[in-house]
This record gives C-alpha cells, sequence and structure tokens, in this order.
C-alpha cells in the first residue's frame, strides 16, 4: 500500500490554473478548470483520467457548462470506471483537481458521481477527493463571481429560497402541457414557451430539459442563451435534488412546479443511487463540507497563484454571465 506523494498536488493544480488562463483567453467560459487523476494504491501509479479541461458556459450557452460539469460528461466518467476497475476496489482513489470551490451545481455532481462509484462497488467510500485552489472569497474579491449566495440558499428547505416550490394539479394545467405529460414513459419535466412545450427526460430530465431551452434560445441567437428569464419547470418530482435545484439557480429559474399525476411516483427523479433527495440536499447544502454522510473528501490547497481569475479581472470586453 502506498500513499499518494502529496507534492503532487500543487503541480496538478498549477496545470489547471494554465488551463484556465488559457480558457480566458479563448473566450470559451469562465476562469476555471479541473482535471480527474486515479491514484493505484498498490503501485502508486498516478494516472490522468480528465486532462485539465474549462468552463465553457458562454461556448455552449448553458448555465452549469463549469469545470468540474465538463470534467464529468459522460465519456470522462465512461473512462474513469474502467481506469478504477482495472486497479481494483481496494486500491483506487480518484482525485478532481479543481481550480475553484466548487459551485453546489457541480458539489452535487462530483457527489452523486462519488455514491454512483461506490453504489457499483468501484471504489470505496472517500476515496474520492476534491482538491480545489480559489475559495469562494477568493473567485469574488478577483474576478467578480459570487457563489456564495446560491450555497447560501440551499441552507433553508428546498422551494422555499430562490426556486419557490408549488403543487399542481394535472387538470389545472394548459391543455397543450398535459398532453406531453400524458406522452410520459419515464422521467421527463417541462418548460412552457410562448409557443410550444420543451421536454427533458433521462436520468436528470430537469437539468435535460433546462439544457434543451437553452439550445433553442442560443440557436435563435437569444443574448445570454444560459439565462431563462424566470421560466417555470415542470417535472415529476416532488422531493427537489441538489443537483436539479443548483441547475434552475443558474439557470434563473422561477418555480418548481410539482405535477400531481399518477405518474410521479413512477417517474419522480431519484438523483443518487443510494439516498434520497432531501438527504443529498443536505449533504450538498453543509458548509463547509463537513457532512459526515458525504461520499467524498473536500481539500483546499493553499498557496494558489489563481492566475486564471486575474487573467479574467484584466480582460477588457469579457462577456458578464451568471455568477459574475
Ligand atoms: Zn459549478
Amino acid at each position: 500500500m502506498t500513499v499518494l506523494d502529496l507534492a503532487i498536488l500543487p503541480k496538478l493544480l498549477d496545470a489547471c490554473d494554465a488551463k484556465a488562463v488559457e480558457n480566458v483567453r479563448a473566450d470559451r467560459g469562465g476562469p476555471f478548470a479541473a482535471s480527474i487523476h486515479v491514484h493505484n494504491m498498490l503501485t502508486g501509479d498516478l494516472q490522468t483520467i480528465v486532462e485539465p479541461v474549462g468552463n465553457a458556459v458562454i461556448e455552449t450557452g448553458l448555465a452549469s457548462a463549469h469545470a468540474e460539469d465538463r470534467a464529468v460528461q459522460p465519456e470522462n466518467t465512461a473512462k474513469l470506471r474502467a481506469a478504477v476497475a482495472a486497479i481494483g476496489l481496494e486500491n483506487a482513489h480518484i482525485y478532481v483537481i479543481s481550480s475553484a470551490e466548487s459551485c453546489p451545481a457541480c458539489h452535487a455532481k462530483l457527489e452523486i458521481l462519488a455514491r454512483q462509484l461506490v453504489h457499483e462497488k468501484l471504489i470505496l467510500p472517500q476515496h474520492f477527493t476534491v482538491v480545489f485552489g480559489a475559495s469562494y472569497e477568493d473567485s469574488k474579491a478577483v474576478a467578480g463571481f459570487d457563489d456564495d449566495k446560491y450555497h447560501h440558499d440551499f441552507q433553508v428547505k428546498p422551494g422555499t429560497g430562490l426556486i419557490r416550490q408549488s403543487f399542481a394539479k394535472f387538470l389545472d394545467l394548459p391543455e397543450t402541457l398535459r398532453t406531453r405529460i400524458n406522452d410520459a414513459t419515464g422521467p421527463a419535466a417541462w418548460i412552457m414557451t410562448k409557443d410550444r412545450v420543451l421536454v427533458g427526460v433521462g436520468d436528470a430530465p430537469e437539468v435535460n430539459v433546462i439544457h434543451v431551452a437553452s439550445r433553442v434560445q442560443q440557436r435563435v441567437r437569444i443574448e445570454s442563451p444560459w439565462n431563462l428569464r424566470r421560466a417555470t419547470l415542470y417535472t415529476f418530482t416532488h422531493e427537489i435534488g441538489p443537483m436539479a435545484y443548483a441547475e434552475c439557480q443558474w439557470a434563473n429559474i422561477s418555480e418548481w412546479v410539482s405535477v400531481e399525476h399518477e405518474s410521479a411516483q413512477i417517474f419522480a427523479t431519484r438523483e443518487a443511487p443510494d439516498i434520497g433527495n432531501s438527504t443529498l440536499f443536505k449533504i450538498i447544502g453543509t458548509r463547509p463540507y463537513t457532512n459526515p454522510d458525504s461520499a467524498m473528501i473536500i481539500h483546499h490547497l493553499i498557496p494558489f497563484a489563481n492566475l486564471g481569475q486575474h487573467e479574467w479581472a484584466a480582460k477588457a470586453d469579457k462577456k458578464q454571465y451568471n455568477g459574475a
């Protein structure tokens, strides 16, 4: 059994910082980057699974296309699963390196991934470490991104904060929406625009429908397509999960309407494989990362040069987007 040579961590973090600088200069998104590595505790080998990848909000038009989100895209998590499976349950330890402290959306995605990997018997609990450089306070002071208010919103009961929750009887909904709800054959969520109903499906239908709506706005060249301008989201999910909630925060959703329908029981979203949404919500809301039920270890690594955020601060023509 070997332990990781911790001297490597500042180097990995600096590589993310360099990517963040490049990201700002290329106008892809904000001054953030993340990478993923797996330590083989038997051999001492540290394998890079995802090279530093930058925030892509401006490029993609998606509010939550943050660095960590890009790092855990399905093609990357497939590589990660293969790598840890090859090492074996006892000996694999995952390191996610992020140039900045994760917002609740990214924090939720990482916590869910860690829990999935534990559930799939690919890693042991707490064999998933997140190392970050800039704190929320740094990101606000240096680059003007204020994640703290979004995190603070996680301290209240879900549905009573920035995004209100209401419950709607099926028959009280507009007919166009009722038709689409009746069409659902699995988990689904909806956003109504002036002229149509957009549908999100898959494991995270609420996140998916927000992306569908953002892409529609990008296609018709609406300014700041990631901003859904106080839209209302409809879903079968009554127990709000933190990943979907944080996505609503970033996309500027005003209201989460839980539809009362016979399909709501079977098609509601559960974000983590092993715990309910409200328990997961509390884990994500705990700060500073002291929740004993988290599957992750989170480590703030200082000193950190934070060159990416300084690059952003000095950029004359930067696009303002959520959080900035
Ligand atoms: Zn984020």
